[in-house]
């Protein structure tokens, strides 16, 4: 029977492979017989700091209305958004997560017959997305374990219809400066949509880093997608948002659900745009915590990939998954990257610093279990 069901879905879904996420601390804990509480996760790229109080007391006022449906529109937080970027509200989309926005973008825009260019070590969810609405994925090269904007532009024919950027990239961090940023829009022809992915900006301190939302105004096929679910510490939440050109807006608001957003997280974003301390807190144990994890990483003869984002993809120069086990074992969860084509390296997120200091110990003992020439 459940071969039957199978037979029956689509033959582009049966090809699809779940997004595989970072392995859940209790599941750990669980296999392990350790409290949740010992275990260190660096695996998805989140806000270490723990919840922002306010936050918490903005959720808690809201779940007072509990029983209604949300503001489908989202108007307080799309007013809050649009008064912080200069931007009218009718040019953002809210999404359940930023990764709502890829997949309305791909409802959209996407079907047989059409392609989306993405970059090799992309995000997972643009090849997810794009195989599923049964759209090509032209998959590119990476120059400098990233987005090489110029093969991107060689590879765009008369079918393709999206292109997604990440800037900075996950899962490798590497990112485009303003220069090559330009220098591509103002290349990139009117009937592709360019979906830059800025879910790692507010980490950003390098000047030479693009901001989207200065392109959006000239760039009509522009939409420039963020989230609330990394530097902001909303990720249980799921906030993201797209800021585009009215039009654009308007064809993802025919596709989203309503009520993607829920009215906790709706409430839980406001809160949190209001509060610029937490973000700058974040960003201060995120500084600290990177240059950290690179001396432990020098220290043990490592090689990362240089970055500009909330985490290190680091080389090991073997397989990863016996030095990613034996971590677990030791209670430290990373990223394995075999699913992107990196069975060599792995991604280790910012945390603070007593768990990234328990992960490069934990580290060191694992590169001696498995026999690393480098510790
Ligand atoms: C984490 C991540 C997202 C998804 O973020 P959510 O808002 O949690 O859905 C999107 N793009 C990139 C590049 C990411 O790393």
């Amino acid at each position: 029977m459940s071969d039957h069901i199978h037979a029956l879905a689509l033959p582009r879904i049966r090809a699809l492979s779940p997004y595989v996420p970072g392995k859940p601390i209790d599941e750990l804990a669980r296999e392990l017989g350790l409290d949740p509480a010992d275990i260190v996760k660096l695996a998805s790229n989140e806000n270490p700091m723990g919840p922002n109080p306010r936050i918490l007391a903005a959720i808690r006022r809201a779940a007072r209305l509990l029983t209604r449906y949300p503001d489908g529109n989202g108007f307080e937080l799309k007013a809050k958004l649009g008064e912080r970027f200069g931007i009218d509200a009718a040019q953002i989309t809210l999404g359940n997560g930023s990764n709502d926005i890829i997949v309305m973008v791909a409802e959209a825009f996407l079907a047989e017959g059409r392609n989306a260019v993405f970059s090799q070590y992309g995000f997972a969810a643009y090849p997810l997305a794009t195989q599923a609405s049964g759209a090509e994925c032209r998959e590119v090269a990476a120059k400098a374990w990233g987005n090489d904007l110029e093969g991107m532009l060689t590879a765009i024919d008369g079918d393709t219809r999206v292109i997604f950027i990440a800037n900075p990239n996950n899962p490798t961090g590497s990112w485009v400066d303003r220069q090559d940023l330009e220098r591509f829009l103002a290349r990139v022809p009117g009937h592709v949509l360019v979906v830059l992915d800025e879910a790692y900006i507010e980490y950003a301190d390098d000047a030479s880093l693009p901001d989207g939302l200065d392109y959006v105004a000239s760039h009509p096929n522009l939409l420039v997608s963020r989230s609330l679910c990394k530097a902001y510490g909303l990720a249980g939440l799921r906030v993201g948002y797209a800021v585009s050109s009215r039009e654009v807006a308007d064809l993802l608001n025919r596709v989203r659900q309503p009520f993607n957003v829920n009215s906790l997280a709706l409430a839980g974003a406001c809160a949190a745009l209001d509060d610029d301390a937490y973000l700058e807190a974040g960003r201060r144990v995120n500084r600290h915590g990177l240059a950290q994890l690179q001396a432990g990483l020098d220290a043990l003869g490592l090689s990362w990939i240089p970055m500009r984002a909330n985490f290190v993809t680091v080389d090991l120069g073997m397989p990863a998954q016996p030095v990613y086990q034996s971590l677990l074992r030791q209670g430290v969860i990373v990223r394995p990257l075999d699913g992107y084509g990196l069975p060599g390296h792995l991604r280790v997120s910012v945390g603070l610093d007593h768990e990234n200091r328990s992960f490069l110990d934990a580290l060191a003992i694992a590169l001696k279990e498995s026999g690393h020439a480098a510790h």
